[in-house]
């Protein structure tokens, strides 16, 4: 496995392995890896002949008083968990190589991104299409793997790959869920045990949900729903938000008559949760 910290070994590896034909795999991660990055790579080993991961904290990403200094990192795991995927290359750079001190170009999606998480973490989407985009550049992969987990991420990801035409197909993996039931993140590491288990409640209201929708129902009805079902497993959980909204827009609905997107955001012990389910 090639641990490459600079752009000219990345291009360098990848250059060889396209002489030879192959196809490249991307993907991309904020490291302290677990089975949900791990779904992502064993798809990537499936469909292509290299496959890249990259391990990279992205301060453009994180607000003022978010957790960029205190995310879990633990690299040497991670590698070891690599490594024994068979990835071809870990691309681990540091941010003064990703951003020098005068870099001022940025990029930008300005419709998916004003809404769900976008309403709370300004600017997030931005670091994250810069990054993304950088990535791309420096990588330049046949097909990259997202997770739904993330769906707005990788909605958002989607539309900024058609409008600026990256040569670049994107999969959407399935959410990887712990034995509770509670979507797999490297933020469960910072709950206790107790907060833990009981942070499963996330998602055992949202199947309730989804079994609400087998008749018509209105999106008030069902957040009120929601609300009451988070609350009861978690009485200290604070909701930052719960929406109903078209899984491809991401704009609310009124009511469920097709296909809809429920995600939410919540904080438990202080940790942002993030889930969704399609029903
Ligand atoms: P992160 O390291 O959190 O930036 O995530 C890297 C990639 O892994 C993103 O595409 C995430 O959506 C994906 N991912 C994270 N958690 C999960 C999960 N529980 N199931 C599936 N994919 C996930």
């Amino acid at each position: 496995m090639v641990i490459a910290k600079t752009i000219p070994r990345v291009r360098q590896e990848i250059a060889r392995a396209k002489t030879k034909g192959k196809k490249i795999g991307f993907v991309p991660t904020m490291g302290a890896l677990h089975q949900g990055h791990l779904s992502l790579i064993l798809k990537a080993k499936k469909e292509c002949d290299y496959v890249v991961a990259s391990i990279f904290v992205n301060p453009l990403q994180f607000g003022k008083g978010e957790d960029l200094k205190r995310y879990p990192r633990n690299l040497s795991r991670d590698l070891r968990l690599l490594y024994n995927e068979h990835v071809d290359m870990v691309f681990y750079p540091n941010a003064k190589m990703m951003y020098s001190k005068d870099a001022s170009t940025y990029v930008e999606e300005t419709d998916l991104s004003k809404r769900l998480c976008g309403k709370f973490r300004p600017g997030h989407f931005k670091g994250v299409c810069t990054v993304v985009a950088k990535l791309f550049n420096i990588v330049s992969p046949d097909t990259t793997y997202f997770g739904r987990k993330d769906y707005q991420q990788a909605k958002i990801i989607e539309r900024m790959v058609h409008d600026l035409a990256f040569p670049v197909k994107i999969k959407i993996a399935p959410i990887v869920r712990e034995k509770t039931g509670l979507a797999m993140s490297s933020r469960n590491e910072y709950l206790s045990g107790e907060s833990r288990k009981k942070a499963a409640g996330i998602y055992k209201a949202l199947q309730n949900a989804k079994y609400s929708c087998r008749k018509k129902v209105t999106s008030g009805r069902l957040t009120r729903q929601i609300k009451k079902d988070i609350i009861t497993s978690i009485p200290t959980a604070k909701i930052q938000y719960i929406e109903i909204v078209d899984p491809e827009t991401l704009k609310p609905l009124k009511s469920i008559k097709s296909r809809a997107l429920i995600a939410v955001a919540v904080y438990v012990e202080k940790v942002r949760l993030i889930d969704n389910i399609i029903v």
